[in-house]
């Protein structure tokens, strides 16, 4: 199931443009969006969804036009929004019960066993019973997959689905994803590199509404090798120096001293020592690209 999507943009009633003829190609893979918070991710994947319409653009899934034929992409869509929101006090096994029978699966059988099945997949079988307000954040988003998965989607959308979890629960949520990936096409919005980093094959970086960069996270890797140099520094003094002579791409404060990493093609100067890139430095790399121009 491939997703195109055509010259997307988007402006908000308030002036604020969301999307930027935003152009994609997003295979039968799990493909990373990436982005900072406010970057248009949201508005790119209610798009898709189904759920908003752009000011111009197209965007098909196969042959589907998804803004023309919203009811075919639905029942082949999975979909996560950023705030799921409805965690009322009926049990999750209710609850997905009633939200499989929305989705058209009318037959009881085929219905408990799609349910107890996600339940399973999800890990959430031992708690079926317990009403989904007493779920803690990772249970929820964790129910919030499987209701996405109701109803055998091709095509399934996260938006930011780790945020706000802890390390525990966030490895666990991305095994799952994962595990799903196998099967179907993902489109993860997160502005978490590391979710990228560890699980997508290919992804993208947005950010004010413009794609970046589109490709492999290996290969944009490969572009930054032998470029990024990092040098502690003391004081915020020398910090701001460095920030006014070189391509900082990122600093980061380690026991009250700051790492600083810099893109350079050649050593940008004392006390510099050459670094293997990392996914961080793609993303920073490229919104600091961004920044400048
Ligand atoms: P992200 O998901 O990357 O955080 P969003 O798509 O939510 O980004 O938002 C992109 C920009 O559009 C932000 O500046 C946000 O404030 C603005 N925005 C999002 N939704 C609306 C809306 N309904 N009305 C006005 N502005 C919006």
């Amino acid at each position: 199931m491939a997703v195109t999507i055509s010259g997307l943009s988007k402006t908000y009633p308030n002036g604020v443009k969301a999307l930027k003829n935003v152009s994609l190609s997003i295979g039968n893979i799990m493909f990373g969006l990436l982005g900072p918070n406010g970057a248009g991710k949201s508005t790119l994947m209610r798009t898709v969804a189904t759920l908003q319409d752009p000011d111009s653009g197209s965007v098909h899934v196969d042959d589907l036009d998804v803004l023309a034929r919203k009811n075919e992409v639905r029942k082949i869509l999975g979909y996560l929004p950023q705030e799921f929101g409805v965690y009322p006090k009926i049990s999750a096994v209710d609850m997905l019960e009633h939200l499989a029978v929305m989705k058209g699966v009318t037959s009881p059988k085929e219905r408990k066993e799609m349910v107890d099945a996600l339940l399973q997949q999800t890990n959430l079988w031992e708690v079926r019973k317990k009403a989904l307000s007493t779920f803690s954040g990772g249970m929820k988003q964790r129910f919030g997959i499987a209701q996405a998965l109701l109803a055998n989607p091709r095509l399934i959308i996260v938006d930011e689905p780790t945020a706000g979890l802890d390390p525990a629960e966030r490895n666990r949520f991305l095994n799952l994803l994962s595990s799903i990936g196998r099967e179907v096409t993902v489109i993860l919005s997160t502005h978490i590199v590391a979710d990228v980093r560890e699980l997508c094959p290919r992804m993208a970086i947005i950010a004010n509404g413009e794609l970046l960069l589109e490709g492999a996270p290996a290969d944009t890797l490969a572009a930054l090798n032998g470029k990024i140099w990092s040098k502690v520094v003391s004081s915020d003094e020398e910090l701001k120096a460095l920030e006014s002579q070189m391509h900082v791409i990122s600093t980061h404060l380690i026991a009250g001293q700051h790492e600083v990493r810099v893109y350079s093609d050649s050593s940008p100067g004392d006390g510099f020592q050459p670094v293997d890139s990392e996914l961080e430095d793609v993303y920073f790399f490229n919104l600091s690209q961004q920044a400048n121009n």
